[in-house]
Parts: structure tokens; C-alpha cells; sequence
């Protein structure tokens, strides 16, 4: 994307052996980062201390990063807020960063080298190099693809960290992206050397009580629409503050929406508070596949998968869902 360099899709072992030669690296994945965005970022940063280079993980803002993934090593750690200034000889790694503006990759210098790692079906190929597969199941599929075309030694906290992309990813091993390959993929990383229990417990049974009371609240607001089809709901801004919580906290609570019998679509709409105002954030999810919700996201400037997308809007909650509702409602 920048003028800098010309764009060429690459092979894993041609990352690989990119990678080998970097003198320093910034990670960097998306805003509000899910278990494969973090998973990502540790596992990448474990290895690049395995080969001996140095380097750093970067979010853009300031939203909370899920509790649960805390556990992650180099997760604690990763700047936020503003891309940091790159020392010199610095290549940074977009890691299942779908689009440029939700990484904040535009704010990078142009002559900076950009390589883009990803799984998402809609990402442009902006990185002068592009390595995207939508058939991986997350990306850090992806990297251990990367890992082993180039030899890397993959220990237990670097097949954890790929664990947790793949198992978050694939809703526990249980959505239409669980193929035999991501099947082969855990078999292949427990070998490693991750606990799958310890994992279990880090993610799924160590949730704070503000995410219980936020998810509380979401379950007062939930409404079923469009004859049981549609299941929606949302957080204000005083949900978060009554429960303690922070967007963080967010991550995965429409999961609880999507089980509904019935349902088709599943939208979580929530408030969040920016220098310029209150924003929305909108989660997309498509229980059967019958609706594309990336594209329905796209209409809105934002992206995603097939079956979970989202977008960032100016609009408030009721518009939005509104919107959402007709839209869905002309869909099914
Ligand atoms: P979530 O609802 O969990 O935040 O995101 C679901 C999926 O949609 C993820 O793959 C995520 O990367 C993508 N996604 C969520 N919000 C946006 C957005 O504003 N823009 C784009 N391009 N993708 C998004
Ligand atoms: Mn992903």
C-alpha cells in the first residue's frame, strides 16, 4: 500500500526466511484483540526471542485487553494507544489485521516495511508483503505454517500461544471453520507441549465478575426480532461503569446471544466513550451461514469473516440496530 514498495504475496517459508534475517520487529494486530489477535502477538514475539530479535507488540487505543488472555506471555506488555516511533531497520508484522485503519497501520511511516499475516477472506493485501489464507482456520495456523517452513524450534509457551488463536477462533473446535487441519493443528501443539486443561481454566474459568455483570446486563437488554430470527442486544456506557467493567470485558458475551434457538443473526452493539464523543461498536454473528454479516459490516466501513464481522459507527444504539434490523429483515 505504500509508495515505497511494491506488494507480492509470499509463501510461508518465504516469511520464514524473512523473519530469520530481521534485525528488530513490531508486532502489530487489531483494536479491541480477540484470542487469536493475542495469540498472535505472543507467540510471534516468544519466537522472534527464540531467533534472537528483538521486538515489541503494539495495539492501537486504549480498550481494555481481555482478562483472559492476560496469561499469554508479552501479552501484558504490548504499547497501546498511538503506532510508537520505529528505530531504524524496524519491519512490522500485521498480525490478523483484516484492514489498514482498524490496526492503525496508515499511521506508520511510508517507507516502513510492512508484512501483513492474516486469515480474513476480506483483507487487501496491504503489506508489501502478504501472506493471507482464508481457508486457516486463525492465523495463528498460519504462523505455525511459518514456524515450520523455516525450521523455528516450537516450545509450550510458543504452541500455547498458537493454541489460543485456534481454539478461541474455532469457538472451542465447534464452528464451520473446524476442519481436520485445525483438528490436526491441536493434536500437533499439544504434542508440543500445551496443558489443553491449564489453557481451559486460564480462558474460560477465570472469568472476572465485572464480565458476569456486564454480561447481566446484556441479558436484560436482549430482545429476539424478525419472528425469533434476529437476537440482539446492547451495553451503554453506565453498563460498563455499573459493572465494574471495561471494554475488555466485552469479548465473547455474544456468544451467550448467538445460542438462542432460532437464531439466525446475533448483534451486540456497545458504547464507547473516544475524545470525540461516544462511538458504537457493533459484533456481527451468523449462526448458519445463511447471511453474509461481513458484507453487511462492509456497508458500514467495517469487515471481518462470513460469519463474525463488526463495525465502528458514529450513530447511536437504537439507530443502529435500526439499521440492522432492516437490513437483516431484507436479507433472510
Ligand atoms: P468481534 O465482533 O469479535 O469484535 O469481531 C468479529 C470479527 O470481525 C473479527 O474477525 C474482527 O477482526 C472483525 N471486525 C470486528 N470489527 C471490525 C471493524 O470495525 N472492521 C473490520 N475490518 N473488521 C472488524
Ligand atoms: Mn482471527
Amino acid at each position: 500500500m505504500s509508495a515505497a514498495y511494491p506488494s507480492r504475496n509470499v509463501s510461508p517459508a518465504q516469511v520464514a526466511e524473512r523473519l530469520r534475517s530481521e534485525k528488530r520487529v513490531l508486532a502489530v494486530s487489531h483494536e479491541a484483540p480477540d484470542g487469536d489477535a493475542l495469540g498472535c502477538l505472543s507467540a510471534f514475539l516468544l519466537m522472534c526471542e527464540r531467533l534472537g530479535i528483538p521486538g515489541e507488540g503494539f495495539i492501537p487505543g486504549e480498550s481494555g485487553i481481555p482478562p483472559e488472555y492476560l496469561f499469554l506471555p508479552r501479552v501484558k506488555d504490548v504499547l497501546r494507544g498511538d503506532p510508537p516511533a520505529l528505530p531504524a531497520s524496524t519491519t512490522v508484522y500485521f498480525l490478523d489485521c483484516s484492514s489498514l485503519l482498524r490496526s492503525n497501520a496508515h499511521k506508520f511511516p511510508e517507507d516502513v516495511v510492512r508484512v501483513n499475516i492474516d486469515h480474513h477472506g476480506d483483507n487487501p493485501g496491504y503489506g508489501e508483503y502478504n501472506l493471507v489464507d482464508p481457508a486457516a482456520a486463525s492465523t495463528t495456523a498460519i504462523l505455525y505454517e511459518i514456524f515450520k517452513a523455516g525450521d523455528f524450534p516450537i516450545d509450550d509457551e510458543v504452541a500455547t500461544g498458537l493454541y489460543v488463536g485456534l481454539v478461541t477462533d474455532t469457538g472451542r473446535f465447534q464452528y464451520s471453520n473446524t476442519t481436520p487441519e485445525a483438528h490436526r493443528l491441536a493434536a500437533e501443539l499439544q504434542e508440543c507441549g500445551v496443558d489443553v486443561a491449564w489453557v481451559y481454566r486460564q480462558v474460560y474459568e477465570s472469568t472476572p465478575l465485572p464480565k458476569l455483570l456486564l454480561l447481566e446486563r446484556a441479558l436484560r437488554h436482549l430482545e429476539v426480532r424478525l419472528g425469533g430470527a434476529l437476537a440482539v442486544s446492547w451495553l451503554s456506557n453506565d453498563d460498563f461503569v455499573q459493572a465494574g467493567a471495561d471494554e475488555g470485558h466485552a469479548e465473547g458475551l455474544i456468544d451467550t446471544l448467538r445460542r438462542i434457538n432460532g437464531v439466525r443473526v446475533a448483534v451486540l452493539v456497545r458504547e464507547r466513550k473516544t475524545e470525540s464523543g461516544v462511538q458504537t461498536k457493533v459484533s456481527l454473528r451468523s449462526t448458519d451461514g445463511s447471511l453474509n454479516v461481513a458484507e453487511l459490516a462492509h456497508k458500514r466501513g467495517g469487515g471481518g469473516h462470513i460469519r463474525a464481522a463488526g463495525f465502528t459507527s458514529d450513530d447511536e444504539v437504537g439507530s443502529v440496530l435500526a439499521w440492522i434490523e432492516s437490513e437483516v429483515g431484507a436479507a433472510l
